[in-house]
């Protein structure tokens, strides 16, 4: 998508932290950290929302969400823990439109969020 910020900075046309790529995803950390621990994994595919997604894309929900604990566990989360989060949409509190899961960690998170 030309006019998607996640899908130039998987073009290089916007600059990253890359943390992780792959064939498949990029990881990167977020520009706006929420913890001291705040990095975003996405699909190099651009698919707008997890709502957007079918049957066929399970493997990659699948392979989202173990690339993503795997990331977070080499950077020495495994032992306190993280949250991995995926907004979707208006109500969900999405504001970039290309399927995203956000890894936080490095503080102890609340719950429920606002
Ligand atoms: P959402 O609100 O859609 O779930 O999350 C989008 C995230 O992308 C936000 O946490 C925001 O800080 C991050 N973000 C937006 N633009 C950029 C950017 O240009 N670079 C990076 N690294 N993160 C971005
Ligand atoms: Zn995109």
């Amino acid at each position: 998508m030309d006019d998607c910020i996640f899908c130039k900075i998987i073009k290089g046309e916007i600059p990253s932290k890359k943390i992780f790529e792959d064939d498949e995803f990029l990881a990167f950390h977020d520009v706006n950290p929420q913890a001291p621990l705040h990095f975003l994994v996405i699909p190099k595919r651009h698919i707008p929302n997890i709502m957007e997604t079918a049957e066929a894309d399970a493997g990659l929900l699948g392979r989202l969400l173990f690339r993503s604990q795997k990331i977070a566990a080499g950077l020495g989360f495994g032992e306190k823990g993280a949250r991995f989060v995926i907004n979707c949409k208006a109500d969900g509190g999405q504001t970039v439109d290309h399927l995203h899961c956000h890894v936080l960690g490095g503080r102890s998170l609340q719950w429920p969020p606002g």
